[in-house]
């Protein structure tokens, strides 16, 4: 795990075992907000023992997940004392598929044996704040990567924990690709010091706006791209031709995980598109669609 101070009361952690994946703390006189946890029990105990290591300033209060993918939510269980805050959507899925994804992951990889799903207790729908020690939280729904996510904004600092509506790579096999640009097109217009990504690097204030220009033109490259296909009438498989350095994305972000998260983008642009297609008129008969379990490591 690595450590990096943005402010003098906000810390982020960064796993150094998976996928880039950020936490955060927010340190005030009356405790801690942690702001998501990472993907392995190793890793967030760093956490732990860094925080205690803080003080009073370094009690944890409260957990806030971005939203529910297991890669964020994993260590929710570490910190008993503290109240679990996410997105209304974040806690339903997470009652609903929560368990057998993470008994999923558990067979994948044996790191998460002593995980114990926690799901937020406190939820909210649109926006909610959260005064402690001076410090205000304002949080915001930033829908996209999934249909849950949101963002926390610390208004002293102008920081913004993006949850992975920001990522190295736009992401929304899970959720939608409307839904993230409405959300990257929010984040654009708040004026920040900076944004903590759900994965990767924290970005500085001069490099916001040509980031989430770059990650729109991404997203309009393959709309364009798979869309074209779709009318051709060509198949899943021909999506592969569609590389991500062609369409503006760096194929090494996130330890080399994007390749695989461009290809997961393309085939759910390719089904939405086609199921669309199918809807049109003269009508045809939908095929039935396999169930897909979302994994709880799944970026
Ligand atoms: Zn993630």
């Amino acid at each position: 795990m690595k450590r990096d101070r943005v402010s003098d009361d906000v810390c982020v952690f960064t796993s150094t075992q998976y996928a880039q994946v950020t936490a955060g703390a927010v340190l005030t006189p009356s405790g801690a907000i942690l702001i998501d946890t990472l993907p392995f029990p190793n890793e967030t105990r760093e956490i732990v023992d860094y925080l205690k290591s803080e003080g009073p300033r370094g009690i944890v209060r409260f957990v806030i997940n971005t939203h529910r993918h297991g890669d964020h939510t994993h260590g929710n269980y570490l910190f008993p004392e503290a109240e679990v805050i996410g997105h209304r959507l974040c806690r339903e899925t997470l009652l609903k598929w929560g368990e057998e994804s993470l008994e999923e992951a558990k067979q994948a990889t044996p790191q998460l044996a002593e995980v114990r799903l926690r799901m937020p207790s406190i939820t909210f729908e649109r926006e909610a704040s959260i005064y402690l020690g001076g410090m205000t939280l304002d949080l915001l729904y930033l829908p996209g990567h999934t249909i849950d996510g949101i963002g926390v904004y610390i208004r002293s600092e102008r920081i913004l924990f993006a949850g992975d509506a920001m990522m190295p790579l736009p992401y929304f096999f899970w959720g939608d690709r409307d839904h993230l640009i409405a959300s990257m097109q929010h984040i654009k217009t708040m004026e920040l010091e900076h944004i903590v990504q759900g994965h990767g690097d924290v970005l500085l204030r001069g490099e916001i706006d040509e980031t989430i220009d770059q990650n729109l033109a991404y997203l309009e490259d393959i709309y364009q791209k798979v869309k074209k296909r779709v009318d051709a009438g060509a198949s899943e498989r021909d999506l592969t031709k569609i590389t991500v350095e062609k369409s503006g994305g760096s194929p090494i972000a996130m330890d080399g995980m994007a390749k695989q998260l461009h290809h997961a983008n393309l085939v759910k642009l390719y089904r939405t598109l086609k199921e669309e297609r199918e809807k049109e008129p003269p009508v045809k008969k939908a095929r039935g669609r396999r169930k897909v379990v979302e994994r709880a490591t799944t970026p």
